[in-house]
């Protein structure tokens, strides 16, 4: 019975901060796609797994930075590696970060300087927290990034940064280097790349009413369909752990005729797994030496 390792990367980028640890270098993507070259057969997330015939590692990408398509692709395309970038589409051609960048944009510069006191107003969450120090905010981070992921509606999170912007004088413009991949760029995707879809606000599925699932779940798929002019057949929950989907999330992509989700629930494919939580393992940026010893100790998993 064959097993298939998928992996899950974010960013290629040389980053100076990476709160989330979701970069790995281009020096370190190279190498680590040199050696996954020379060691499996590397297949398709959307490929039928069930015919293999010897191990085998899937290359999957989430959230769709620009850098996929910057730094990612000429390596993929050098090796000829094929990937799935799985898309959320409420940043294509916005200006603005991904919100957990936002939100470290606004709250964690070094550079500017914070007023002492940051109130929220919200009618059931209004507080008041000190920003005078760096680690206060990194405290008012945490919280927030907290309540943003699974407590709080989309809406309501966009009416917070809107809150956190105005009162940091950061404005809306996002950093160059985190943005999202623009239409364009997700329309010259060659062949190599599959695209799936990832919601269009990256919010925690589970914590939200079937109604609103829906329209994360259908509305990415509709907005990266009418994009590509192709059928989207493969999803990825965000964050994508246990606690981040559930069983009305399962039926909904199967409504939607997708035939394959990614979870973030590390281990190994084989043919007893369910479609719609694929196991994946995220990879940091590890250099060659301790990438080689991880990806031989996710291949005793079982
Ligand atoms: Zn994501």
């Amino acid at each position: 019975m064959c097993k298939v390792l998928t992996l899950l990367y974010h960013r290629v980028n040389n980053l100076k901060h990476d709160k989330h640890l979701l970069a790995v270098t281009p020096d370190n993507f190279y190498k680590q796609l040199m050696f996954l070259k020379e060691h499996y057969p590397i297949v398709r997330f959307e490929e039928d797994w069930n015919n293999l015939r010897e191990d085998a590692v899937c290359i999957t990408f989430d959230d769709g930075y620009m850098d996929n398509f910057t730094n990612a692709l000429p390596i993929l395309q050098e090796l000829e590696i094929p990937a799935t970038v799985f898309v959320a589409t409420g940043n294509v051609d916005s200006s603005e970060e991904f919100w957990w960048d936002e939100l470290e944009r606004i709250l964690l510069d070094r550079q500017r300087n914070y007023d002492s006191t940051f109130t929220l107003e919200d009618e059931l969450f209004s507080c008041q927290w000190p920003t005078e120090t760096f680690a206060d905010r990194e405290e008012l981070y945490d919280t927030l990034h907290w309540l943003m992921h699974g407590k709080i509606a989309v809406s309501k999170r966009k009416a917070w940064m809107r809150q956190l912007q105005s009162w940091s004088k950061a404005g809306n413009m996002g950093r160059k280097q985190n943005q999202a991949m623009q239409t364009e760029k997700i329309e010259e995707l060659p062949s190599l790349l599959t695209v799936g879809a990832h919601t269009v606000n990256h919010p925690s599925l589970k914590s939200l009413s079937k109604q609103d699932q829906e329209y994360e779940i259908s509305q990415s798929i509709k907005d990266l369909e009418t994009l590509l002019k192709r059928r989207i057949t493969v999803f990825s929950y965000p964050f994508g752990t246990a606690e981040d989907f559930d069983k009305t999330t399962i039926d909904l992509c199967r409504k939607e005729n997708i035939c394959k989700v990614a979870a973030n629930i590390p281990g190994l494919w084989t043919p007893r797994c369910s479609d719609y939580e694929i196991p994946r393992n995220i990879i940091r940026n590890w250099n060659i030496e301790e990438y080689i010893q991880k990806i031989e100790e996710l291949w005793k998993m079982g």
